[in-house]
């Protein structure tokens, strides 16, 4: 038996047939096409996960389900896509009804982080632990709880959308409307804008991060000062939440330990409970495929 996962995200949405085992025995991957309807692109994303189950030989009735990870705010329970930012056209898109036209085992949907959790949760960097958090450090920033082995996904599963709690006003407004959101000062789009800026010319994550790498002069106090932010908000999440350990996952993490290691040195200073000082700090393991794989997972479990 197998789990169909679906992420969709932004740009790009992900499929994959994943075994009991989490092992990806079947992938596919298509744009995201924003210029069309919402109920046109499900239409196409079904027809894709179609012809690979049966390029896979494999009949929906091998299927424990389908699992889709779709960019919050969303409402779970109702399988709607809500008020995604990053899908502008997608609101209050019935997407679990949409797909049930096509398919007659049961549906699911959740945020992409939560899935993401689920993921590194079942078959991942935080399988062995009870209680863990999943953080991606991407385009935007996210997270998945993990508590007592359970998912905790709040009332309409958007628990966890941490890009948006305020951690220095003084960073200027974001895209909500607040000022100094995690997401608008830590994520991949605002390092390279603001990495950018200091620059005069376009930089992207990863050459910012090799500036900091060469002492640049003016990337090494800014990225002192996004790294610093970023530990500021583990230390509320470890206060808030009391995870055994924080899996980080997302593009920004591949910067490795130039970021991870001033992280986990904040922590270590600041966290309330010095019990919780030593809270491992690690890179994602499924990474690219957390997502897809978490989708899959949520019909495995
Ligand atoms: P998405 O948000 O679409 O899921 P990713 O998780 O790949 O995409 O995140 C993309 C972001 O990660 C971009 O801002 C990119 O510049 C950044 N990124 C990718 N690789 C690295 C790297 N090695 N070091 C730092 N940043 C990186
Ligand atoms: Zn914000």
């Amino acid at each position: 038996m197998y789990a169909l996962g679906i992420d969709i995200g932004g740009t790009k949405v992900a499929l994959a047939i994943v075994t009991t085992q989490g092992t990806v025995i079947g992938r596919d991957k298509l744009a995201t096409d924003q210029t069309i309807e919402p109920k046109e692109m499900i239409d196409t994303i079904a027809t894709h996960a179609k012809h690979l189950l049966s390029a896979h030989n494999i009949k929906e009735s091998e299927l424990y389900g389908i699992g889709i990870g779709a960019p919050g705010p969303l409402d779970s329970a109702r399988g709607m896509i809500t008020y995604p930012p990053n899908l502008p056209r997608w609101r209050n898109v019935p997407i679990v009804k949409l797909m049930a036209t096509h398919f007659s085992v049961p549906i699911r949907l959740e945020n992409d982080a939560s899935a993401a959790a689920v993921a590194e949760h079942t078959f991942g960097a935080s399988k062995t632990y009870n209680d863990s958090l999943y953080v991606t450090i991407s385009t935007g920033i996210g997270a998945g709880i993990i508590s007592r082995n359970t998912l905790i996904s709040g009332s309409k599963g958007n628990a966890g959308d941490i890009g948006h709690m305020v951690i220095d006003p003084s960073f200027g407004e974001c895209v909500c409307g607040q000022h100094g959101c995690f997401e608008h000062i830590c994520s991949g789009t605002a390092i390279s804008r603001e990495a950018s800026k200091l620059k005069g010319t376009d930089i992207s994550t990863e050459e910012a991060f090799r500036l900091y790498e060469t002492q640049d002069a003016d990337i090494v106090p800014y990225l002192d000062t996004v790294i610093e932010r970023m530990g500021m908000a583990f230390v509320s999440l470890i206060n808030t939440l009391d995870p055994e350990i924080i899996v980080v996952g997302g593009g920004v993490s591949q910067a490795g330990d130039r970021l991870f290691e001033p992280i986990r040195q904040y922590v270590f200073r600041y966290t309330l409970n010095k019990d919780a000082r030593d809270t491992p700090i690690v890179p994602a393991k499924l990474n690219q495929e957390a997502g897809v794989i978490g989708a899959a997972a949520l019909l495995l479990k």
